[in-house]
């Protein structure tokens, strides 16, 4: 993808941080008193899941764990545990190794060079680069899928952008970040966040709001007539697959307080439905068995449930004991 339009870059950035200004979400890992720490946790979360459901997960987590010291004193099923239903629990078990590496190897605080976040458990490119830029204030060039979907409606005149992250989309996503300088820093900050609440907000993946788009006038799509996506996107399918099995195991392993016996959650023929002494007392047991239910009543044959666990366990999400099917330790 290359620069179709003649951009004013000046006026873009100006337009778009003005709106975010105004119509930005005050979201509490945007606050100017929360830590590199509680940006970490937020990125962690909003990897894979809206911003509405990581919004109590996120307050609960930062209440119980406001440092990564106190996140790393405690075994890793209590993360697994905490994320509830964000989906994706494996991202809790990197957070918890990263918060033990924090503690470890960095005196408790957060590094603030990308080189040094990027060794952390679970940090990847684009989790390095937001939160050296949202925590730390260095305009890394952050690129997400809300991002990455402007730009290719914004510049590119596409629906949407390609499948997979592209070494052009790259480019064009540094050659937009607005140039070091006087303000660069703050400004290319703002303009990463900025695009990101715009695709979010404004320029979703499904019906875009060019009528309130603060960069409709500049925009390639909307000039080129609004055209149709220039392939179909993959629907990510979910009933019967093995994501939502393992879902609902871990939603049995979380609510239990006791281990979980295997042949429950794998073999639903031969066993009978939920005996009375899953989970422990009295509420935890309600949930439990509900959760075990539920997971029972899923359409799918023992072998698959087999194979499941087998993954939930070989991933580090469950542990197997004498007793049954716990969390991790
Ligand atoms: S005008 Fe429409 S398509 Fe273009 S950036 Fe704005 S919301 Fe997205």
């Amino acid at each position: 993808m290359s620069l179709t339009l003649p951009l004013d870059l000046e006026a873009l950035h100006h337009d778009v941080t003005g709106w975010f200004a105004a119509e930005g979400r005050d979201l509490p890992w945007r606050r100017p008193e929360c830590s590199p720490w509680g940006v970490m946790v937020s990125e962690f979360m909003l990897q894979q899941t809206p911003v509405v459901r990581v919004l109590p997960v996120w307050e609960q987590w930062m209440e119980r764990w406001p440092e990564p010291a106190a996140l790393a004193s405690e075994p890793s099923g209590e993360a697994v545990r905490a994320w509830g239903r964000l989906g994706y629990p494996r991202r809790a078990l990197r957070l918890a190794e990263a918060a033990r590496r924090i503690t470890e190897e960095h005196g408790g605080r957060v590094p603030s060079t990308y080189a040094d976040l990027l060794a952390l458990p679970g940090v990847g490119s684009y989790t390095a680069a937001a939160i050296s830029c949202f925590a730390f204030g260095i305009p890394e060039t952050v690129v997400d899928t809300n991002i990455r979907r402007v730009h290719a409606r914004l510049v590119g005149g596409r629906a949407l952008p390609e499948p997979s992250y592209t070494a052009a989309e790259a480019r064009l996503a540094a050659e937009l970040m607005p140039s070091a300088g006087h303000d660069g820093a703050e400004l290319g900050c703002a303009w990463n966040a900025a695009v990101m609440e715009l695709g979010a907000l404004v320029c979703t993946a499904r019906s875009p709001r060019c009528g309130e788009c603060p960069v409709a006038g500049a925009c390639a799509w909307v000039a080129a007539g609004r055209p149709e996506p220039h392939y179909t996107p993959k629907g990510q399918a979910w009933a019967g697959t093995d994501r939502q099995l393992r879902g609902a195991m871990m939603a049995v392993l979380r609510a239990s307080d006791a281990p979980v016996e295997a042949a429950l959650l794998v073999e639903v023929a031969s066993v009978d439905p939920v005996p009375a002494h899953v989970g422990a007392q009295s509420d935890p047991a309600t949930e439990a068995e509900a959760a075990l239910r539920r997971l029972r009543a899923l359409p799918a044959a023992d072998a698959q449930r087999r194979r499941c666990l087998q993954g939930l366990i070989s991933d580090g999400l469950a542990s197997e004991t004498s007793h049954g099917v716990t969390l991790p330790h």
